[in-house]
This record gives C-alpha cells, structure tokens and sequence, in this order.
C-alpha cells in the first residue's frame, strides 16, 4: 500500500495503490481530464488499472471530472452523508459547461464508519468519517497504516469557511482514529 500525489493547479489528487490497483481520492476541475491523463502517465499509472475513486467533497477542484473518471470504468463510491447532497452539486456545477453529471450506482454508497464494507470493497483496512467544517458533505478518507485524506478540512486555527466548532469536532474524530499521516487537498502532507 502506497500513495501518489497526482495533483495539478494547487489541488492534490492522490493514487491509492494496493496490490496492483488503485484508489482515486479526488480529481480536478470541469475541463481537466486531459491534464490528469497527463499525469497518469507521468507517474506510470494505467487508467486500466484504477478501480474507484472517492471524493472528499463536492467542490469543481475535487469531484470536477468525476463522471468522465467514471465513463471509463472507474466506480465511484460516495458515503450516505454525500449521497445527500449530490443532487445539490450537480445543480451547482451547471454552471461550468464541460461538466458531466455524476451519476452513482446505488451498490456504491456506503455508510460512515462501516469497516466490513470498506474492507470488503477496496480491500484495505479503513473507513469514511463524516468530517464538516469545510462543507458539510466533507468526508475524511481513513485507510490504516497509510493515514487520513482530509480534503479541505481547514485547521483548527485557520477556519475561514465554518464555524469552528464542527471543524474542531472533525479533528477531534481524526484524533480518535490513531493514525498519523493527514493527506490534505491542498498544500503538503504532514504527521499530525
Ligand atoms: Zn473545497
């Protein structure tokens, strides 16, 4: 188990290798396929070999071209949380024209802190935690050993968007979980 920051323009995508497949988190901006391609290829990473991808909100730089990922068999797994406020996000998103709709299979969502599921899907020991403060559909990908992908998650002392209660209560959870390693969507990984 391994990871890769995929990222371009500011935002960071990550590559989640495990046993010779792979677990998007994140993926950029309407219009930006190409790119990422790019980086794929710049990394030795098949699109073949990409199996899911999960996004830790519902903001253009982190879910933007989730549905062209998609259309080339990738299946996206949203949490019960996000499944919420995905009709909302399509709505939203309208407004950049190269954007495509996500679409999820029903088979694909599951429940906040549901480690058999987790386990059973992508074969690797973690778990989605409900983590607002950003957004309220933010999701914190835990995948033990490995660390936590907090999206944009602000920190305690930079909470710009919300109030800090809930950005305080986030962390606390990730405190909880024991690991180590915080995967941001922005700016450089760090132990936490
Ligand atoms: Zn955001």
């Amino acid at each position: 188990m391994n990871v890769v920051n995929i990222g371009y323009g500011s935002t960071n995508y990550y590559a989640v290798n495990h046993q010779k497949t792979y677990l998007l988190i994140d993926v950029g901006l309407p219009g930006t396929f190409g790119m990422m391609k790019n980086q794929l290829q710049k990394y030795g990473i098949h699109f073949k070999d990409i199996q899911y991808l999960i996004v830790t909100h519902f903001h253009p730089d982190h879910c933007g071209i989730a549905q062209e990922v998609q259309s080339l068999g990738v299946e996206m797994i949203i949490s019960r949380t996000q499944l919420d406020f995905l009709e909302t996000a399509n709505e939203s998103m309208k407004k950049y024209s190269n954007y495509k709709k996500i679409n999820i299979d029903s088979k694909n969502i599951l429940n906040e802190n549901d480690k058999n599921s987790f386990y059973e899907r992508f074969g690797m020991p973690g778990y989605m935690l409900h983590t607002p403060g950003h957004t309220d559909d933010s999701i914190s990908i835990v995948i033990k050993g490995l660390g936590i992908f907090t999206g944009d998650l602000p920190l305690v002392n930079q909470t710009y968007f919300a109030s800090s209660k809930k950005v305080e209560e986030s962390w606390a959870q990730i405190r909880n979980t024991n690991e180590k390693r915080i995967f941001p969507g922005h700016g450089n990984s760090f132990t936490f």
